[in-house]
């Protein structure tokens, strides 16, 4: 049943996400704090919203050197920069002023709510060095929409996206520059803004206290693995999500219980678990990215197809999204764009019959990756690629397009400019 088709007195019954964040932000007002104090005036408790016009500045002292790329990412501990953005919560004042700090551990008591409850979502986006010499984040209003929507779901405080927005240019505006030099082009980092909740109480209720920060890391490029990725298909007693579940949510609790499946396909050949939900096996998301079969539907129509986003089991990708929106874009009257339930045993059918084309993963981890092969319980569907264990075709193209958007090759809407100073601020 529809939410808009029962009694307001039932909303909450039929629809308890949508009306939680409804009233929190009702709640939490996205104004600009009064200069004292917090109240509105009508005696009404105010608590200050996240505002990034208010960051302050503290750069380290210590500006680490840049490692080159190889270097940073052979060992097991991820490589950050020299500084991060960390705003502080409290349930009775509101958001904190956000700071621009040295990067460096957080203080938490082992009491805190996410370390044993969970509360925590996360975000993930890359900056990229483009070929014509300007630093770009790629739809990063997306990314920042979609933190405020985790955070919901998981308890957590909300904010006005447009202002995570603004302290990540901050912190790439600071760190882009001599992390990702001019000189190099091609090259790209990764940012993770992250919301835990920090209250320092044990028992079962939502965070009082949470603190949001922001990081840059280096992380490895993944998206073409010598002979393409490797799915195995999860077993039959596990899924990652579930209808009624949070597997659209980025919220930390959905990858742990992961790993196990994960470790197990890599001791067997595979690089990732292509998961599958419900009696018939409907192909959902391949690891942590979204899945895509280009195929030839029985009726010879050419066909880019991908799991559907109605049932909230799987994430709304921005790099699905932009594939599905070049695609409809720029391969009108080549492919159709379909996005639908279909299961393992159709691609079983269809590779049986000749009819899978290619196969690739997206997201921003792997960006957009070729499939070469699915085990499916003791069966392989081997899938094309491109020439010289390249992409295939539509594949190709797309990736094109979406890379050359990311390196500034074509000026577009969906890559944001990061300014910058022309003088290293650490040096001056
Ligand atoms: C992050 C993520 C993706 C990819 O999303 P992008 O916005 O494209 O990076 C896909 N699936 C899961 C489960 C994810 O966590």
């Amino acid at each position: 049943m529809a939410p808009s088709a029962v009694p307001a007195s039932q909303q909450d019954d039929v629809n308890l996400t949508a009306a939680a964040i409804h009233r929190k932000e009702a709640a939490q007002p996205a104004t600009k704090p009064h200069p004292n104090g917090h109240s509105n005036g009508n005696g009404v408790a105010k608590v200050a919203p996240l505002d990034a016009s208010l960051l302050t500045y503290t750069l380290t002292e210590n500006p680490r050197p840049v490692p080159d790329e190889a270097v940073a990412n052979a060992g097991d501990e991820t490589v950050a920069t020299d500084h991060m953005v960390t705003a502080v919560w409290r349930a009775s004042t509101g958001w904190a002023t956000p700071e621009l700090k040295p990067y460096g551990p957080l203080s938490l008591m082992p009491t805190a709510s996410c370390l044993h409850y969970a509360t925590e979502c996360f975000e993930g986006l890359k900056v990229f060095r483009g070929y014509d010499g300007k630093l770009r984040i790629f739809r990063p209003d997306r990314n920042a929409k979609r933190m405020h929507m985790s955070a919901g779901r998981i308890s957590l405080p909300l904010f006005e996206p447009a202002e995570l927005e603004k302290l990540m240019v901050a912190l790439l505006s600071v760190d882009g520059p001599r992390w990702l030099p001019k000189d190099k082009p091609g090259n790209f980092l990764y940012l993770r803004p992250t919301l835990i909740g920090t209250q320092s109480q044990l028992g079962v209720q939502a965070p009082k206290e949470a603190m949001l920060y922001i990081i840059v890391t280096f992380m490895p490029r993944m998206d073409s693995p010598p002979g393409g990725m490797r799915l195995h298909t999860s077993p039959e007693d596990m899924v990652r999500a579930w209808v009624g579940g949070f597997g659209y949510a980025k919220v930390g609790a959905n990858y742990g219980p992961s790993l196990m499946a994960t470790q197990d396909a890599r001791r067997r050949g595979y690089h990732q678990i292509l998961w599958l939900y419900g009696e018939q096996g409907e192909c959902t998301e391949a690891g942590a990215s979204n899945f895509f079969i280009v195929w030839k539907r029985k009726d010879g129509q050419k066909e880019l197809i991908t799991a559907p986003l109605d049932d909230k089991l799987i994430l709304d990708g921005v790099t699905r999204r932009s594939c599905i929106e070049v695609a409809k874009e720029r391969l009108a009257g080549e492919i159709e764009v379909t996005e639908r339930k279909y299961t393992i045993a159709e691609l079983i059918e269809a590779d049986a019959e000749g009819r899978i084309l290619e196969s690739f993963a997206a997201g921003t981890a792997y960006f957009i990756c070729p499939v070469s092969q699915i085990h499916h319980r003791g069966q392989d569907i081997n899938i094309p690629m491109g020439p010289e264990g390249a992409a295939g075709e539509i594949t190709g193209k797309i990736k094109g397009w979406i890379g050359d958007i990311m390196y500034g090759r074509e000026q577009h809407p969906w890559g944001f400019i990061i300014p910058e100073k022309e003088s290293r601020p650490a040096e001056d």
